[in-house]
């Protein structure tokens, strides 16, 4: 079965792929299929987002379409930056900005509980949807450890680990991370839908 991955980036075509292909599944990216899909992201969970995105790819290409949105809940933010993770403090800030401005917000704060969160969704032609989700539990650090990874890792710290996700290897984040449970949950999900479907 083919199967387009809404994105451009190919580090996440990459990943799908290393993840799938036991399935006999071949993921494609929008790219290689000459689409390219503007989706506003204007759902209000993440899970409404990927599934926008997922739709609209599939429209686009009549193939089962996968998207995935991601972001960092903050608990004394009440779950912010969230859906909003990516623009968080505006379009002039960098990750950098980003995690700094968040650090300043937390500033006095004792309660450091937050989580990242992945939703998965696989929308089909005929209507039918996978959807999965995973969450990594962690606190945010009082300053910036580790050069690792992208957006928010220098600051999320994980207590069993004790360490930052900017401080853990690709492969070692991918073990813990919301987005690598999400991804092993769906490899899942979509092994029980096609034999399902057999
Ligand atoms: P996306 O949906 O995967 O593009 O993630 C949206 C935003 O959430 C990113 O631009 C980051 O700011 C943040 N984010 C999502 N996952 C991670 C992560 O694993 N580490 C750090 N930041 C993340």
């Amino acid at each position: 079965m083919k199967l387009v991955l809404a994105t451009q980036n190919p580090k996440k075509l990459k990943e799908m792929n290393e993840i799938l292909s036991h399935l006999g599944v071949e993921v494609v990216s929008e790219a290689e299929l000459g689409v390219r899909i503007e989706v506003e992201e204007t759902g209000e969970t993440f899970t409404d987002n990927a599934r926008l995105k997922a739709m609209a790819v599939m429209r686009a290409t009549g193939l089962p379409a996968v998207a995935d949105d991601s972001g960092l809940c903050v608990d004394a933010l009440n779950g912010g930056p969230g859906v909003y993770s990516a623009r968080f403090g505006g379009e002039g800030l960098d990750d950098k900005g980003r995690y700094t401005l968040l650090l300043e917000m937390l500033r006095g704060q004792t309660d450091r509980a937050a989580h990242f969160h992945t939703s998965i969704v696989c929308a089909f032609p005929n209507g039918d949807e996978l959807v999965c989700e995973g969450e990594r539990p962690g606190t945010i650090a009082f300053a910036p450890m580790g050069e690792g990874g992208f957006g928010y890792d220098p600051v999320f710290f994980v207590p069993e680990l004790r360490k930052t996700f900017g401080q853990l290897t690709a492969e070692e984040k991918a073990s813990v991370s919301h987005r690598g449970k999400a991804l092993r949950a769906f490899a899942a999900a979509l092994d029980d839908y096609l034999k399902g479907n057999e």
